[in-house]
């Protein structure tokens, strides 16, 4: 961790939500990055008060874009969660304390088909108004998960990673692996499916192992990265095998995890150098398919908005190519102020820390602009969140991935069938 870097100009302050909100310099990153120091160098400081600061980081790394010195905070919070979680045990702040009850369940849940089966099993009875008219009356689950559960989608699709396990459709130019993730799909299947449409559709063959794993995020997040490390290495040997050039993930979260791979592993170890490899060779699917030459369609009626998901825009730098992506297939873009602030979601954030990540869902929903039929984020996370918040009507937009914007586009065009 390189705090030293910090030169306290405070230009970060204004770009992180959490100070937005607070305005306490100990919930801003030079406020974080001012603790991090000195537990570092005194680790009696590390008390309840400095914890919770830590753990109110969304790991978004806003900060990180607009930082002269290049100063990682979100980066080094997060690394400081994955040392400390396991250290602190039941002294950890309660979300840290949350989520390390949850990781054992998520573990089974997210990491194998079995476990994603029941996952989805689960969504799908507590889908029922009766369950969940149960559920909300008996307390069974808190109301964060309750407020989450809005979000997802009313119908879930079949798991692509059961049944399209290899493309041969297209004229290939090149062979890529796609990253199905768990979440992804588990319930946003669909965009996975679109994904491979349009990759196929312009000339990418396409292949999915059936022994990739979810990529470890919300573990690393959560501060167990032995999980996430195992995942790791199921992953890179999935993709050596698969014989494709690259990894292509539709999924913000999992992009940005799957690109800092390396970092998991000691130079000393065998897997570090596989790891850079791997993640050399991951890109996100807006990137690749706005490479493409898929179709210009005419400008038609319907607008979006595009929110840009915390891990799309700052941590990887990708901004312009959902937008691109959208216009070539006859969407009119209506921009949202600020749309590459967090919406709150964060990975689990919405559910270990609800009260701050309902006043970002707010500031987000009053930023979408009049008008518009879609709101834009390639990130379940953030959809489902997002979601949560529009709820359902005729009148009020939805949240959608752009790929499924942009299948649907070229679906009414004739290009695709509908299967
Ligand atoms: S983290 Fe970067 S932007 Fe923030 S105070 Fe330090 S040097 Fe300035
Ligand atoms: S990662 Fe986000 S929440 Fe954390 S300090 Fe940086 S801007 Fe603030």
């Amino acid at each position: 961790m390189d705090t030293g870097q910090c030169v306290h100009c405070g230009l970060c302050l204004s770009a992180c939500p959490t100070y937005q909100i607070t305005g306490m310099e100990a919930e801003s990153p030079r406020g974080r990055v001012f603790l991090l120091e000195h537990i570092r160098d005194n680790p009696s400081l590390l008390n309840p008060d400095a914890m919770q600061y830590l753990d109110d980081c969304l790991d978004c790394r806003a900060c990180e874009s607009v930082c002269p010195s290049h100063v990682a905070t979100g980066h080094m919070v997060e690394t400081w969660r994955a040392q400390t979680a396991p250290i602190l045990g039941d002294r950890g702040p309660e979300a840290m304390r949350l989520f390390r009850r949850l990781a054992r369940p998520m573990t089974f849940l997210l990491g194998s088909p079995a476990g994603l089966r029941w996952f989805q099993r689960l969504v799908r009875l507590s889908q029922k108004p009766g369950v969940r008219a149960l559920i909300a009356r008996l307390r069974l689950m808190p109301p964060a998960v309750m407020t989450l559960a809005r979000g997802v989608p009313v119908r879930l699709p079949r798991r692509l990673s059961r049944i399209r396990p290899v493309s041969q459709r297209a004229i290939a130019t090149r062979k890529v692996m796609l990253f199905v993730g768990c979440i992804m799909d588990a319930v946003y299947a669909d965009t996975n499916r679109h994904t491979q449409d349009l990759l196929e559709m312009g000339g990418v063959r396409v292949v999915i192992p059936q022994e990739q794993r979810c990529c470890g995020a919300l573990h690393m997040h959560g501060g167990v990265p032995e999980v996430t490390r195992q995942w790791a290495r199921e992953n890179i040997r999935a993709f050596e095998e698969s014989g494709a050039d690259a990894v292509v993930v539709n999924a913000a979260g999992c992009g940005a995890m799957l690109k800092e791979y390396a970092e998991l592993f000691p130079p000393s170890d065998s897997w570090h150098e596989r790891a850079r490899r791997f993640q050399d060779a991951v890109v996100d699917a807006t990137v690749v398919l706005a490479d493409l030459p898929l179709p210009q369609e005419k400008p038609g009626p319907e607008r979006v908005t595009v929110h840009d998901p915390c891990h799309l825009a700052h941590a990887q730098g990708i901004r312009q190519q959902p937008r691109e992506l959208l216009r070539r297939a006859g969407y009119a873009i209506l921009e949202m102020p600020d749309s590459d602030r967090c919406c709150g979601s964060a990975g689990i954030y919405n559910l270990t820390h609800p009260d701050m990540a309902q006043k970002l869902l707010e500031r987000k929903l009053e930023d979408i602009p009049p008008g518009v039929k879609w709101v834009a984020a390639a990130n379940p996370g953030c959809l489902m969140h997002i979601q949560s918040g529009l709820q359902r009507g005729t009148e009020r937009p939805s949240a959608v991935h752009p790929v499924d914007l942009v299948w649907h586009a070229y679906q009414r065009a004739g290009y695709l069938t509908r299967d």
